[in-house]
């Protein structure tokens, strides 16, 4: 059923002309072509569990377009790069880590640790976190 809804939502996303690009896993979990544990979904973003929590909740968040990376927003991606924000916001709730708090990180090029090149944010949370970070 929820892969089904997957399906649809892909249809949608191809048929308004959201760049996917075949070789990326986070555009193959996106359009439900890979597995993932997904948490939550909209027509503008996907978000699924890391594959290797570093936290009792580690989520990312990510574009359902093929963005690189935060080098490589444009202006017309403002609110794909706000409704991040937002659904940490909202995935914080649904976990029930918003009260203590959560870490929301975005890594971009190789210095920071970027290693998938589409845009992600990471929700870390449900400890406390060490800081500072760098
Ligand atoms: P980066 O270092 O690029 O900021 O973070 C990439 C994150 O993606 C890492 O935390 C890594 O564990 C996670 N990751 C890489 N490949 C996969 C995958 O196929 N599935 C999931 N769920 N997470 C992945
Ligand atoms: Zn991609």
């Amino acid at each position: 059923m929820f892969r089904a809804r997957l399906i649809l939502l892909y249809s949608h996303l191809s048929a308004f002309g959201y760049m996917l690009n075949p070789s990326c896993i986070f555009c193959k979990i996106a359009a439900g072509e890979a597995p993932a544990n997904i948490v939550y979904q909209d027509e503008l973003v996907t978000a699924f569990r890391d594959i290797h929590p570093v936290a009792p909740t580690h989520v990312l968040i990510v574009p359902n377009k093929h963005i690189q990376s935060v080098s490589h927003a444009e202006a017309e991606d403002e609110q794909i790069l706000g409704h991040l924000f937002t659904t940490a916001r909202k995935i914080a709730e649904m976990d029930g880590i918003a009260a203590g708090g959560y870490r929301s990180i975005v890594n971009t090029g190789v210095h920071s640790g970027q290693t998938v090149f589409h845009l992600h944010m990471h929700l870390i949370g449900g400890q406390h976190l060490k800081y500072p970070m760098g």
